[in-house]
């Protein structure tokens, strides 16, 4: 079986992962003139670890990560300080912090060479399986080349062009608020403490990492297209007199480490996220705002159920009409499983985001006394009832 996936990232690489060791013949499109993580951090909950797992790559993640994260206090704080709401450190559930760019690259290593062909951008597909590659340093449109597929996975992240080959017209719609992300060169000691701090219109979250370097990110509500001179200077800005050691994890990170992204998810959920040989997952399918710290996971998730699914078919398959049947059976079952779970995850995040980024002194002041009234136990199995998951079949 041929498959062929567009983006090589988190979703679109660890389906190749997947659907390689089930024996397809998978090749990765990826535009970029080289694979990279985007972005710095990334959490990883219970659902991430088993959708991992399932796709072979738990010794591997569990080697690039460790457990300490659980065991700080979390939760959100003011930023004097003073606990909001603390959730208990032994229902904070399984939680890894990972360095993107370790990710990237225990997903790239567990694939066979070659399998990801960078410069390839793919400028259009359908869904008889056709994809015309092209690049994007080439003006010559001439040199596209088109090549056939079994399988078309859509995995080209938020701004995804296979998403109109599978419902035409829905794309990204921003939030109000920006995030810088960044991480610290060199370990900073936390105290115990990590979680999320809470201002007006302002957030600041603190994730440890394995070897005590810090993941950091500031959010802000801002237009989407806002620009500042210097990004470092404004976090410090924005968040000077917040309590520590934020000031000094934004000092201890390079300012060519910091990144801002302005935060979007899908304006409409999509009514499919498969047509003919076409599919789609990760924030192709569902982007979401980060609140939740879920796109990722949802992405993992994806890789895994499709993974399982396709793999009975990729061991029989030998072209005939019958086998188109059952790929076509088995992507109307992944769309059941994984649609309304992940559109619903987005909105929970979204509403989430809405409420953390409140601007006004008497909702925030609200917000707070209901964070603090909300007995820490029920939010953390609010928590625990998305993180909760496991790959179709077991
Ligand atoms: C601030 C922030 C914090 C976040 N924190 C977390 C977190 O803590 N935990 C978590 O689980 N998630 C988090 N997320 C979400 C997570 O980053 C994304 O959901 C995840 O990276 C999506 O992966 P993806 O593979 O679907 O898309 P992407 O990572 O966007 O990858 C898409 C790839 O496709 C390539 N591409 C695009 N178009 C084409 C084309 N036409 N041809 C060829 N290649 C193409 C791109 O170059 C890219 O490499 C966060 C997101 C943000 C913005």
């Amino acid at each position: 079986m041929r498959i062929a996936i567009v983006g090589a990232g988190i979703g679109g690489l660890s389906t190749a992962v997947g659907l390689q060791r089930a024996g397809a013949q998978v090749t990765v499109f990826e535009r970029a003139a080289e694979v990279r993580a985007g972005g710095s951090g990334l959490s990883v909950f219970a659902n991430g670890l088993r959708a991992l797992e399932s796709l072979g790559l738990g010794p591997q993640f569990a080697a690039i990560t460790d457990k300490q994260a659980e065991s700080f206090a979390a939760g959100q704080r003011r930023p004097d300080g003073r606990w909001i709401a603390q959730i208990p450190s032994d229902s904070v559930g399984e939680l890894r912090i990972v360095d993107r760019a370790d990710l990237h690259r225990i997903l790239l290593d567990a694939l066979d060479e070659g399998t990801v062909r960078t410069n390839a951008f793919v400028t259009s597909t359908s869904i008889d399986g056709a994809v015309t590659i092209g690049s994007e340093t080439e003006a010559d449109s001439e040199a596209d080349a088109l090549e056939r597929f079994d399988l078309v996975i859509g995995a080209d992240g938020l701004n995804s062009q296979v998403r109109d080959t599978v419902e035409p017209g829905i794309g990204p719609r921003y939030s109000g608020y920006s995030c810088w992300r960044g991480i610290t060169e060199r370990p900073v000691d936390l105290d115990g403490a990590a979680g999320e701090t809470v201002g007006r219109g302002l957030r600041f979250g603190i994730a440890p990492l394995k070897d005590g370097r810090v993941y950091w990110f500031a959010v802000a509500n801002m237009p989407k297209d806002a620009s500042f001179a210097d990004d470092k200077a404004a976090v410090r800005d924005l968040f000077s007199g917040w309590h520590a050691p934020i000031a000094e994890l934004v000092d201890a990170t390079p300012s060519a480490r910091i990144q801002r992204t302005p935060i979007s998810d899908l304006a409409a959920p999509l009514s499919t996220y498969h047509r003919g040989r076409v599919v789609l997952l990760g924030d192709a399918a569902h982007a979401m705002t980060p609140n939740l710290g879920q796109g990722g996971g949802q992405a993992l998730e994806d890789a895994a159920t499709l993974s399982a699914l396709l793999a009975p078919v990729i061991a029989t398959v030998a072209n005939s009409a019958d086998d188109a049947a059952e790929v076509d059976s088995q992507l109307r079952r992944y769309d059941r499983l994984r649609r309304t779970r992940s559109q619903s995850i987005a909105a929970k995040s979204r509403a989430l985001g809405a409420v953390f980024q409140i601007r006004s002194p008497l909702l925030s002041g609200l917000r707070d006394a209901v964070f603090t009234a909300v007995p820490s136990r029920f939010t953390a199995a609010q928590a625990a009832s998305v993180q909760r998951w496991e790959p179709p079949g077991r």
